[in-house]
């Protein structure tokens, strides 16, 4: 399922087998989650995804080919059962590379925007961004581990120790994230748009404490708020809602403007961050946490050529939980 940048949605095509080149491999892909991101590529809202390009970057797959081995690689091996995030290359030599911020690598490249992703049946990934994936989860449930899950949990280690903690937008990384933080005994308030009571029964169902509108104020000042809406006047909204010295942390790739506001919003420390991809060390440390929690997900599976019902049913808030395509 490919996009061709004409605004179009996804087109389904016959492409030849891809064959991996030197570190890399090829995996016969079993499932692939559907993110946000993918959506903002078929609505032209990234600047630089290589077209064609098939979308796709929570893949769950076996390896089934490998291409010649790179020096000082882990080794895989064909019929190894791996998952492949958004991060699927990074130079290593940069500065960022350097001290640990891979994810911010000025020539970083993405699976589904600048590599071919996982709307496929099958994809080439380099080795040293695929994961092994814990065992406790089936294929299907293992996909939304891999950006919702990973994502997630970048944006959920940036609110430190707060115990009091907003979550604007309800999808498939707040549930996910919604659960390590009660696990952990924060105290989690979800905020949906305003009359979605289908999302804010499922906050309730998962342990929130609080569900309502996100135009609504919070029961409690928050200790820190993330927003995985990518609704631009959600930002002023959690401001408010933050204590002094909170967080708000945005945690999607892309967002609508943000208006403006009065200074006494960030005024006492309070701090607005953004959250930019994943490093491996985030996948290592996440896949490690969600069998112990555990984490579940959601899931609503569509076949793979029903990709473009997928991202609308997605795009229109009808889904709860995470979209995985099944090849
Ligand atoms: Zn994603
Ligand atoms: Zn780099």
């Amino acid at each position: 399922m490919r996009y061709h940048g004409d605004g179009r949605g996804l087109r389904e095509e016959r492409i030849p087998i891809p064959e991996p080149g030197e570190g890399e491999v090829r995996v016969r892909v079993r499932a692939c989650g559907v993110c946000r991101t993918d959506l903002h590529v078929i609505d032209d809202e990234l600047p630089e995804p290589v077209l064609p390009i098939v979308p796709g970057h929570e893949i769950v797959g076996e390896v089934d080919a490998l291409g010649p081995a790179r020096p000082g690689d882990a080794p895989l091996s064909v019929g190894d059962r791996v998952g492949v995030p958004w991060l699927g290359w990074t130079c290593g030599a940069c500065p960022d590379c350097g001290r640990g911020r891979e994810n911010l690598c000025p020539s970083a490249r993405f699976t589904g925007c600048q590599r071919d992703g996982g709307y496929a049946e099958y994809a080439i990934a380099d080795a040293r961004y695929c994961f092994p994936l814990p065992e406790a989860y089936d294929d299907v449930a293992a996909a939304p581990l891999l950006c919702a899950g990973l994502i997630g949990h970048r944006a959920y280690r940036m609110t430190g120790d707060a115990t009091q903690l907003g979550i604007y937008g309800f999808g498939a990384a707040a549930h996910l994230i919604a659960q390590v933080a009660i696990h952990e005994g924060r105290a989690v308030h979800a905020f949906t748009r305003p009359g979605d009571t289908e999302a804010q029964a499922f906050a309730r169902r998962l342990g929130a404490v609080w569900a309502g509108g996100s135009d609504e104020p919070p029961v409690v000042p928050l200790d820190a708020a993330i927003l995985f809406a990518p609704v631009g006047a959600l930002v002023p909204a959690a401001l408010e809602a933050v204590r002094p010295g909170g967080v708000v942390v945005c945690a999607g790739i892309h967002m609508s403007d943000l208006p403006s506001f009065p200074y006494r919003l960030l005024w006492e420390e309070r701090v607005v961050r953004s959250v930019a991809n994943l490093t491996r060390e985030d996948a290592v440390e996440f896949l490690a946490i969600a069998p112990e929690v555990p984490v579940r997900a959601e899931t609503r599976c569509y076949a793979l050529t029903d990709a473009n019902e997928a991202l609308e049913d997605l795009r229109s808030g009808r889904l709860t939980g995470a979209a995985v395509l099944v090849p």
